[in-house]
């Protein structure tokens, strides 16, 4: 009898896509529409290193999916591609702060990528300095992107030692350019560092829904096979996007999510019903995706709201009646301590435990009220946003991988 091998129906299969990976949050695109201005402004600033001279720190912030990673990736590669080509001593490096999360992270992969075949693992800090510093004195110029910096724990110390580095140079110098989804990091930095960092800021605005169309229509060309895309697919993919955040990833999502649907029930079109199928789950990945780029400090805050929505009852009415999911802002705020001494984090004090919460409001992870009729005293009350099973969930792979 013939058995069919398990793996012929899935390689037979009909797909609508040429290549999917173009539609993924890792590829890198060769054109950045609408975003001609910063691509040019950080040129401009950065011109100084091809002259022989260190450029002044640039601080880029704005919302998930303004565009700040691949204008900057896209910017710095130029740099070195011009570089290479002229034979000047510029040099840089690219630094994915979620994973390299402490100054002796940073250190370490940037002397990786200067002296790529020499091995520093185990080194102390104090001796990865030393050969960062001998690297520039030959003259180099270093352009260093820290990419999600406020991920980094002990970034005032990480900063220090970049700015003593500049002085310490006869030749050459180290340029910062750091990189935050979070709009308020650049509030909360102590003075010293912020100053160093920010000499230079940009801003990069959410897309609105016709340049969410037009970098769709473009990348969609590509991945999908002609004739797959309804036009109105796109057009409601920008728009549900732009409504929500102005945000090139989720409109991205929503198309490759949608394609995904369309493959999956055998149809060689993917229209506006695909799209509006995919919307739920691309909300919760961008939101799960969100919680995990939030500082270590809100991510327990948030952790501490879940555990609580898990494991304990909520909130009782004078009436009797309870709450589920609804707690009170001082329990959480226990609760936190708990955790955050459980692993060894520092335990922030109760003002800033209430502006974590109200960042978290602001991101809409979290509902908060004050407490009105039927609750006795004043205080305030919090409810999270989402499932709390999932939050839960993402926050402990997080903490756990740090
Ligand atoms: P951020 O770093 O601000 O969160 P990214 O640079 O990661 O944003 O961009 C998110 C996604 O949107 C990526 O897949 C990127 O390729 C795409 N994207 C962002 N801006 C543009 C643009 N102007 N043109 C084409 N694609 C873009
Ligand atoms: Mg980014």
């Amino acid at each position: 009898m013939y058995v069919e091998n398990i793996f012929e129906k899935e390689f037979a299969r009909n797909t609508v896509f040429i290549d999917q990976n173009l539609l993924s949050p890792h590829y890198t695109p060769k054109e950045l529409p609408f975003r001609e201005a910063q691509i040019k402004e950080i040129g401009s600033a950065l011109a100084k290193t091809i002259k022989g001279r260190k450029a002044d720190n640039i601080f880029i912030y704005g919302k998930t999916g303004t565009g700040k990673t691949c204008v900057t990736r896209y910017a710095i590669q130029q740099l070195l591609d011009f570089s290479k080509a002229k034979n000047l001593p510029v040099n840089g490096a690219y630094v994915n702060c979620r994973t390299h999360n402490s100054k002796y992270r940073v250190l370490i992969k940037m002397v990786k990528d200067f002296y790529p075949d020499e091995n520093f693992l185990g080194f102390s800090a104090a001796f990865v300095y030393e050969k960062l510093v001998d690297y520039v004195n030959q003259g180099k110029q270093l352009v260093i992107v820290l990419d999600e910096i406020d991920k980094i724990k002990d970034l005032d110390e990480l900063v220090y030692s970049l700015t003593r580095g500049n002085d310490e140079v006869q030749k050459g110098g180290i340029s910062v350019i750091g990189i935050s989804n979070n709009l308020m990091f650049k509030d909360r930095l102590d003075p010293r560092t912020k100053s160093s960092l920010c000499e230079q800021e940009m801003i990069f605005p959410p897309y609105n829904a016709p340049e969410l169309r037009e970098i769709l229509k473009q990348r969609a060309e590509k991945a999908f096979k002609k004739g797959v895309v309804d036009e109105s697919a796109i057009n409601l993919s920008a728009a549900i996007a732009a409504q929500e955040s102005g945000d090139a990833r989720t409109a991205l999502m929503l198309l490759l999510r949608a394609g995904e649907i369309a493959d999956r029930k055998n149809m060689e079109e993917v229209t506006d019903a695909e799209v509006k199928k995919a919307k739920s789950k691309v909300e919760e990945e961008i939101i799960l995706n969100m919680i995990s780029t939030l500082p270590q400090q809100q991510q327990l805050v948030l952790y501490a709201i879940s555990s609580l929505s898990i494991n304990k009852n909520g909130i009782r009415k004078l009436t009797g009646q309870i709450e589920e999911g609804v707690f009170f802002s001082g329990d959480i705020y226990e609760e936190y301590k708990k955790m955050a001494k459980r692993i060894k984090e520092e335990v922030v004090s109760a003002r800033w435990y209430r502006q974590y919460i109200s960042e978290l409001e602001m991101y809409g992870l979290i509902v908060s009220t004050a407490s009105g009729k039927g609750i006795k005293g004043q205080t305030r009350l919090i409810k999270l946003g989402f499932d709390a099973g999932k939050v839960h969930d993402v926050i402990e792979k997080e903490l756990m991988y740090n």
